[in-house]
């Protein structure tokens, strides 16, 4: 369980950090039950200190304690990612491939492995589209307080999934819910994988998700060069993403933005 690593050190850290403090605001304790009571307050505030900042890590999108992690790329070129997580549905893969077609864009497709492989149908009709692949994990589970065995059947299983369809590119991965905080990391890091996370992801938020103008608007308003996009498009209860996705190729197209997939846009880092 490698996600205790990171929780020990600095719950010892944070430990040793407030046993100094609270010494030098209240001097030493005096007697051995305030010396009792005080330890245990310690105790009590580092423990939630550390709760909070594990949580907060797990789903940062910016920072990662191992391995390569993608949030954007700084670049002047107008381009944005299109990625689409979980899925693929027969239902509404078709769909979303002739929308992208219709506007000259490539999506990244973040497949959940069972679903892909039960049929394989609609992942064969992705790779066929031309589209990128990426690897969601075979069961969309939280990759947190898991073992690398478990991380390991995850993700290569859902690889052995991607390459049968036929699939040669490269296999970037996204943790489900983007959540990860060392165990999925190191995994990744020691198999040289890099993890694709996000810059912008309107039917996550509240109040938008729900409203395919508010969706087109918050991407308009909100996009930059080099960011990628996530949507869902999937489940039977996002008509919302779906209904949103030609609006946003259209109005993105307007402002001079191209479509490109995650590896397009990660060649452009650095140039
Ligand atoms: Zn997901």
């Amino acid at each position: 369980m490698l996600d205790v690593v990171p929780a020990l050190l600095i719950a010892v850290a944070l430990g040793a950090a407030l046993w100094f403090f609270q010494r030098r605001l209240f001097g030493p304790a005096g007697s051995r039950p305030r010396a009792a009571l005080r330890l245990t307050a310690v105790i009590l505030v580092g423990l939630a200190l550390v709760g909070y900042g594990a949580f907060r890590l797990s789903k940062a999108r910016g920072v990662q304690l191992a391995g390569e992690l993608v949030t954007h790329v700084d670049t002047d070129e107008k381009v944005v990612a299109l990625t689409f997580d979980d899925g693929p549905q027969p239902a509404y893969t078709q769909s979303v491939v002739d929308t992208l077609e219709a506007y000259d864009a490539k999506g990244t497709f973040f497949v959940i492995g069972n679903d892909a492989a039960t049929p394989p149908d609609s992942l064969r009709a992705l790779v066929s589209a031309g589209e990128e692949i990426g690897n969601h994990t075979w069961s969309h589970p939280r990759l947190l307080a898991i073992s690398q065995g478990a991380i390991a059947q995850e993700i290569e299983t859902t690889d052995a999934v991607i390459r049968e369809a036929g699939y040669s590119g490269p296999i970037v991965v996204r943790p489900p819910n983007g959540k990860r905080l060392l165990a999925a990391p190191w995994y990744l890091w020691r198999h040289g994988r890099t993890t694709v996370m996000w810059s912008l992801e309107p039917d996550s938020i509240p109040g938008i998700a729900d409203d395919p103008d508010a969706l087109v608007t918050y991407v308009r308003d909100n996009v930059r060069p080099g960011d990628i996009i996530l949507l869902h498009v999937m489940y039977e209860s996002r008509s919302a993403s779906r209904a949103a996705l030609p609006r946003i190729l259209e109005a993105l197209a307007a402002d001079g933005y191209r479509f490109v997939t995650v590896s397009q846009l990660l060649a452009l880092r650095g140039r």
